[in-house]
């Protein structure tokens, strides 16, 4: 095999041949008892690798968590014993379970693809083992809403599909690919999607962000820049070359363009003095502090030499983006802020303005990610040598130029 051949390949996830995900579900819920009920497919049951039984039609499971670090299992009213997993394996390739946890008030919730039980510190652990295809479909849904225009749904889907394979090893020490919650995607389960989204997501089927090393880009999102993307390094310290703050029309007049929030001056002040050291005595911060201006992105509140970063200031005090301004306010100080969220890479109110002022899906990534290409993982796979006629190292340009990876 070629060594452009093999060069390519390297950049193709493993996951991206399996096609499959596997997603850790209610990851943030303590979960001791757990129904699973059949609605338009049959599933297998294996515990500990054992064959029990099929789950039809009207049938359900029960799984408990027992002392030992044990699950019980129900098929029915029957108990069927003690083990350390149980799993449940979709027997036709369309269909769903639904979930339902007990003594809780979460809502059931309707997964398809497979399912695998055991035991973590936090109760069951749960993993869902999906199909790349309807795992994106569901967060495109989870992220994005429903409503909006298909090209700001294609956009999404490449983002969450790039995001996706580019992060698959974040929770391997948990046994799992991606947690189900925005510290990786949103991902909450839904039989049926709207058509808008099952299209967006067929119609950009493989397709993924690359940048001009050929690698998956940083498939970074959030609801709103507030008129000024960020970039990485102000929140991760951490530069990344496509990445780069530019103002951002499309979003200013947007739901959560902007907000405002009060605080009371002496939690304000106190931060600041007890966390910082920042001194009393300090009349340059003193006549800041209240007064503060940022016009355009800062990473720093009042001045760099105090060493506070603007994005503590977002955590501590739960604040919806860093783009804030302070005015004083009596016994508050108010701050008045723009966007929601980090700030960095593809903004999402700004995306779904350009989908509705008729730009393309292309034209939407190309904007928040500058010098990057979609690319169709398949069309890699595909490529034959003869298409790739140079030995050459393979960059950026030599790529597309001599393949049809458009
Ligand atoms: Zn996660
Ligand atoms: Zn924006």
């Amino acid at each position: 095999m070629s060594k452009v051949i093999c060069f390519l390949f390297l950049l193709i996830p493993s996951v991206f041949f399996s096609q499959l995900m596997r997603i850790g579900i209610f990851s943030r819920d303590k979960i001791n008892r757990v129904n699973v009920s059949y609605s338009e497919s049959s599933y297998s049951i294996f515990a500990d690798s054992t064959y029990i039984g099929e789950i039809n039609k009207n049938d359900f499971a029960e799984i408990q968590q027992v002392e030992n670090d044990k699950l019980k299992l129900y098929v029915g009213v029957l108990e069927i014993g003690v083990f350390s997993s149980v799993k449940l394996v979709q027997n036709l390739s369309a269909g769903n379970m639904t979930l339902t946890i007990k003594n809780s008030d979460i809502k059931p919730r309707k997964y398809t693809g497979d399912f695998y039980f055991s035991t973590g510190k936090n109760g069951i652990k749960i993993i869902n083992q999906v199909h790349l295809e309807d795992y994106i479909a569901a967060v495109v849904e989870s992220e994005g809403g429903v409503g909006h225009h298909l090209e700001y749904y294609k956009a999404q889907a490449v983002m969450s599909r790039t995001y996706a394979l580019k992060s698959k090893n974040r929770h391997s020490k948990d046994g799992f690919d991606l947690c189900d919650q925005v510290h990786c995607q949103a991902y909450h389960y839904k039989w049926r999607f709207s058509n808008s989204i099952l299209t967006a997501v067929k119609s950009t089927q493989n397709e993924v962000l690359i940048d001009q090393k050929l690698h998956l880009v940083e498939g970074f999102f959030h609801a709103n820049c507030g008129g000024q993307t960020s970039e990485p390094d102000l929140i991760w310290n951490e530069s990344i070359p496509y990445l780069k703050t530019f103002k951002d029309t499309f979003c200013i007049f947007t739901k959560q363009a902007k907000w405002e929030k009060r605080i009371e001056k002496s939690k304000w002040v106190d931060f600041f003095q007890k966390k910082y050291f920042v001194s009393p005595q300090d009349t340059v911060f003193n006549s800041q502090q209240f007064n503060f201006k940022q016009d355009s992105r800062l990473a720093f509140f009042v001045d760099p030499r105090y060493g506070i970063p603007l994005r503590d200031i977002r955590d501590a005090f739960q604040l919806k983006s860093t783009l804030f301004s302070c005015s004083d306010d009596g016994e508050y100080v108010k701050l008045s802020g723009k966007g929601y969220g980090h700030g960095v890479g593809l903004c999402q109110e700004g995306a779904m303005k350009m989908a509705k002022s008729n730009f393309s899906y292309q034209q939407i990534l190309k904007y928040y990610f500058e010098g990057t290409k979609i690319i169709n993982l398949k069309s890699i796979i595909d490529v034959s040598i003869n298409d790739l006629k140079t030995t050459e190292p393979v960059t950026f340009e030599t790529y597309f130029t001599n393949s049809n990876g458009e």
